[in-house]
C-alpha cells in the first residue's frame, strides 16, 4: 500500500464531465489498494474570472478581499468533486485551507506556506476516506483567508504531501510530462521518463510552465516525489526525482525559453565605485527583478551596464532609475523583443564544452547573442525574439536530443 496525493489542474476539471472523469482516476487509485489524497484547482477559466471581477470594481481593492473571493474558485471544485466521489460508492470529504489548517504568512495574493497539520488528513486517509483539498489558499495567522499565487495549487500539493508523508504526488495537468523542450516549437522533442530536482527548478524559473516553481522548490526541500501526467490519457509521465534515482543521465535534459524578457541598457555610465549598487539598490526596493546583468570594462571612464527585467516591469524600472540613478550617464536604451534561451542539464557539472555547443550552434544560424548568463547546471542567452523557434531547434539538434 502507498500513500498518494493526487493534483488536478483547471483543465482537468474543467466541466461536470471531467470532474466525473477525475473521480474515476481517483477511485481506480484507492482500488490499487493506496491510501489518497486529492488537491483540486479552480475549473479552468473560474481564477480568471474571479480575477477580473476584483480589478473591475477596483483596481487598487484590498488584497485581503482579493484572497477572499479568489480562493472560492477551489472550494467548488472539491464539493463537486466530493459528490462525484460518493456517486461512485467512496467515502469522501472535502476540505477548505482553513479547515486543514494550512497556515501561510500574510503576503495576499502570493503567501507562502508555512505549516500544515498532517494530522486530520492521515486520520481521514486511514479510515478509508479520501480527502478531496482546496489548493490555492491557507489562513493567516490573523485568520484571514489567504492565496499562493497563480499556479498555486502545485505548491498546496507538493506541501500536504510533505505533511502526509506520501511516498508520491501526482500532478495531473493537460500536458503528459515534462519535454525536452516545448513541443509546440520543437517539433522532435521527447518526453522525460525522469528529471532531477534541479533541473526542474531551473526549467520552471527559466520559463517551462509545466509546475509552479515554488512547488518544485517546495518538493526539493522535502525530497517529495513528484510525477506529472495528464488526467486524458494512460501514458506513464515524468518522475522529479532525486539524482541518486536517475541511472542514465543525460548530459542536458532540456531547452527551455522565455519571451517574458526585457532588456535595458545604460550608455556611458560614469565608471565609479557604487554604480550597480545606485541602480540595483532602488530596483530592489520597488520589488523589482533583476535577472541578467553584464557590466563591460570602461574606456575613456565610461561604461555600459546592461540587465534584463520582465516586460510588465520594464516601464518601472526605466521610472526608478531616471527617479534615482545618482551616477551621470549619457541614455538608456531599451529592447523588448529579446528572448532567453537556456539549456539545462546537471551533467554540465561533469562535462567540459556545454556552452560552447550552443555557442556554436547559434554562430551557424546567424544569431547574435546579446547576453550569457551561466550557472552550475544551466546556460542561457538573450537573443532576439525573431530567432526563437530557430534555435530551440537548432540547439535541440545540437545536443543529440531529437526524437529518434
Ligand atoms: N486556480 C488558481 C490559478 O488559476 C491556482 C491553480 O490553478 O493552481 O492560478
Ligand atoms: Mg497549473
Amino acid at each position: 500500500m502507498a500513500r498518494i496525493v493526487q493534483k488536478f489542474g483547471g483543465t482537468s476539471v474543467g466541466d461536470v464531465a471531467r470532474i466525473k472523469n477525475v473521480a474515476k482516476r481517483v477511485k481506480a487509485e484507492v482500488e490499487r489498494g493506496n491510501q489518497v489524497a486529492v488537491v483540486v484547482s479552480a475549473m479552468s477559466g473560474v481564477t480568471n474570472q474571479l480575477v477580473a471581477y476584483c480589478n473591475e470594481i477596483s483596481p487598487m481593492h484590498d488584497q485581503r478581499e482579493y484572497d477572499a473571493v479568489v480562493s472560492t474558485g477551489e472550494q467548488v471544485t472539491t464539493g463537486l468533486l466530493a459528490i462525484a466521489l460518493q456517486g461512485l460508492g467512496m467515502k469522501a470529504r472535502s476540505w477548505t485551507g482553513w479547515q486543514i489548517p494550512i497556515g501561510t504568512d500574510d503576503a495576499h495574493g502570493k503567501a507562502r506556506i508555512e505549516s500544515i497539520d498532517g494530522e486530520g488528513l492521515i486520520r481521514c486517509m486511514e479510515a478509508g476516506e479520501i480527502a478531496v483539498i482546496a489548493g490555492f489558499q491557507g489562513i493567516t495567522g490573523d485568520n484571514r483567508i489567504s492565496t499562493l499565487g497563480r499556479g498555486g495549487s502545485d505548491t498546496t500539493a507538493v506541501a500536504v504531501a510533505a505533511a502526509v508523508k506520501a511516498d508520491r504526488c501526482d500532478i495531473y495537468t493537460d500536458v503528459d510530462g515534462v519535454y525536452t523542450t516545448d513541443p509546440r516549437i520543437g517539433a522532435t522533442a521527447r518526453k522525460l521518463d525522469k528529471i532531477t530536482y534541479e533541473e526542474m527548478l531551473e526549467s520552471a524559473s527559466l520559463g517551462a510552465k509545466v509546475l509552479q516553481t515554488r512547488s518544485v522548490e517546495m518538493a526539493m526541500k522535502h525530497r517529495v516525489r513528484v510525477q506529472v501526467l495528464s488526467s486524458f490519457s494512460d501514458a506513464p509521465g515524468t518522475l522529479v526525482c532525486d539524482e541518486d534515482e536517475i541511472l542514465e543521465k543525460e548530459l542536458v535534459s532540456g531547452i527551455t525559453y522565455s519571451r517574458d524578457e526585457a532588456k535595458v541598457t545604460l550608455v556611458g555610465v560614469q565608471d565609479q565605485p557604487g554604480v550597480a549598487a545606485s541602480i540595483f539598490g532602488p530596483l530592489a526596493d520597488a520589488n523589482i527583478n533583476v535577472d541578467m546583468i553584464v557590466q563591460n570594462t570602461s574606456r575613456e571612464g565610461t561604461t555600459d551596464l546592461t540587465f534584463t527585467t520582465s516586460r510588465g516591469e520594464l516601464d518601472r524600472a526605466l521610472k526608478v532609475i531616471k527617479e534615482s540613478m545618482k551616477v551621470p550617464y549619457a541614455s538608456i536604451v531599451t529592447d523588448k523583443s529579446v528572448v532567453k534561451v537556456s539549456v539545462i542539464g546537471v551533467g554540465m557539472r561533469s562535462h567540459a564544452g556545454v556552452a560552447q555547443t550552443m555557442f556554436k550552434a547559434l554562430a551557424d544560424r546567424k544569431i547574435n547573442i546579446h547576453i550569457i548568463s551561466t550557472s552550475e547546471i544551466k546556460v542561457s542567452v538573450l537573443i532576439s525574439e525573431e530567432y526563437t523557434e530557430l534555435a530551440l531547434r537548432a540547439l535541440h539538434t545540437a545536443y543529440g536530443l531529437d526524437a529518434a
